[in-house]
């Protein structure tokens, strides 16, 4: 554990710290953040004294990422949420965006420290030790990866990056530096597995112990779980942060229970229902989207930030030691079909898929018939056979019964042969519109 005191603080007693940090950290956006100030004036909390405690947490308005998008100006490049003074600015990270102009990511040094060290009690819960070697295939470049790449050091790992797209430089880096970890998507975790096969390599017989995946659900699917460990005889572990509020903020332990939240005292969570915004309890096994709040954050904190992030979340004790509740991402509201009023995530359907492996390859592709969220039935689902397995209607009947008795969903399968559909090296492409013949959105 990497901060023992800290992580095994009975969870009550992180919430009376928390909610401490938080009237604090108000307090900080009614002074340093026009965006908040605004935000929370318009809403009728004119002060920090209005917005009170954790308690009363779920009054205030929720936050999209669009508003903060809408914020920026030649003037305010960031977005009117910068709080801090740009001389106390330590890192830009930016995000991708799909606008084609960047969303930037600032961090104080107090900010970037606990980045780190909120990553670092994620990762050290994998199980990775001191002295082992790390080799890693994400492109840190301009992305906040690179703050969760700063936690190996300080875990007293050795890192090695071998960057996205690098296979041969990876499997060397195995053959030759004998790593005990690797660090990658779980679709690249598969891929590789997949290469192994075809090449004759002994990955269950290299030095390869454990894989922490992230990037994308998955890792947390029982079904792909096994095939990675099995293909790997290594332990496989999750990670998940969001870029606007923190890396590596959800990291599994050796239990692989789902992910604990790392981010005590530096980051509040809720859970919301998607459709309303209202509050979901946090309770053992209950589900709903992600909401995240900044406790000690400088450069641009944020106030119940939506993350899109569907969860499932689990508070009951975990035998590892550590107080947190743990969850695992069902999916995310931007991949969300929902099929005659029905929401289907893509990545439940290749949970469902994979439970007739070795059957089938563990690659599937959803094939929406009309663009857009709403889709009539049967929804189409390319799944991909295992190498040498034969297509058979048995095999596609028991996969789509299967489909409406775990998702409520109509489905038409098409079997392919093993290799037909494109493998990733970083995350998994899921849904594929190339169908979708009209914006209409049918009888859905
Ligand atoms: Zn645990």
């Amino acid at each position: 554990m990497f901060e023992p005191e800290i992580e095994t603080r009975p969870w009550a007693e992180q919430r009376e710290q928390d909610d401490a940090l938080y009237r604090e950290q108000i307090r900080y956006l009614f002074a340093k953040s026009r965006f908040f100030r605004d935000k929370l004036t318009a809403a009728g909390f004119t002060t920090p004294e209005a917005v009170g405690g954790l308690d009363d947490i779920s009054a205030l308005p929720l936050t999209e990422k669009d508003e903060l998008r809408r914020s920026r100006s030649e003037a305010d490049p960031i977005g009117t949420h910068l709080a801090a003074p740009m001389e106390e600015v330590v890192r830009i990270f930016s995000t991708s965006g799909t606008t084609g102009i960047p969303s930037y990511i600032p961090l104080t040094a107090g900010d970037l420290d606990n980045w780190v060290r909120t990553s670092c009690r994620s990762y050290a819960a994998s199980g990775v030790s001191p002295g082992q070697r790390i080799v890693t295939t994400y492109n840190a470049g301009p992305f906040v990866a690179g703050a969760a790449l700063d936690a190996f050091p300080r875990l007293g790992l050795c890192h090695i990056p071998v960057g996205t797209g690098n296979t041969e430089r990876l499997l060397a880096a195995i053959k030759l530096l004998k790593p005990q970890a690797l660090a990658c998507t779980p679709s690249y975790a598969l891929h590789l597995a997949e290469i192994g096969r075809d090449r004759g390599l002994d990955l269950r017989g290299s030095s390869i112990e454990r894989i922490m995946v992230a990037g994308e659900p998955g890792g947390g699917e029982p079904a792909m779980r096994t095939k990675l460990q099995e293909a790997w005889n290594a332990r496989v572990t999750e990670a998940m942060g969001i870029g606007d509020i923190s890396v590596s903020l959800w990291g599994e332990c050796e239990h692989q229970q789902g992910m604990h939240f790392s981010g005590r005292g530096f980051v509040h969570f809720e859970l919301i229902d998607p459709e309303t915004g209202a509050p979901v309890p946090v309770a053992d096994g209950a589900k709903g989207e992600l909401v995240l709040t900044h406790l000690r954050h400088r450069g641009a904190p944020l106030l119940r930030f939506r993350t899109r992030d569907h969860a499932v979340i689990w508070t009951e004790p975990c035998a590892c030691g550590r107080t947190s509740p743990r969850v695992r991402c069902i999916g995310r509201t931007d991949d969300m079909l929902i099929v005659r009023g029905v929401n289907v995530f893509p990545s439940a359907v290749r949970e469902v898929v994979n439970r007739f492996a070795p059957a089938v390859s563990g690659v599937i592709s959803i094939r929406p018939s009309a663009k857009g969220v709403k889709q009539a039935p049967p929804l189409k689902v390319v799944v991909e056979l295992a190498e040498g397995a034969a297509p058979s209607d048995d095999l596609r009947e028991r996969i789509e019964r299967d489909m409406r008795a775990t998702l409520v969903v109509s489905t038409a399968v098409q079997l392919v042969p093993a290799g037909t559909l494109p493998r990733s090296e970083y995350k998994s492409k899921l849904l594929d519109f190339s169908e979708a013949t009209s914006d209409a959105n049918g009888d859905a």
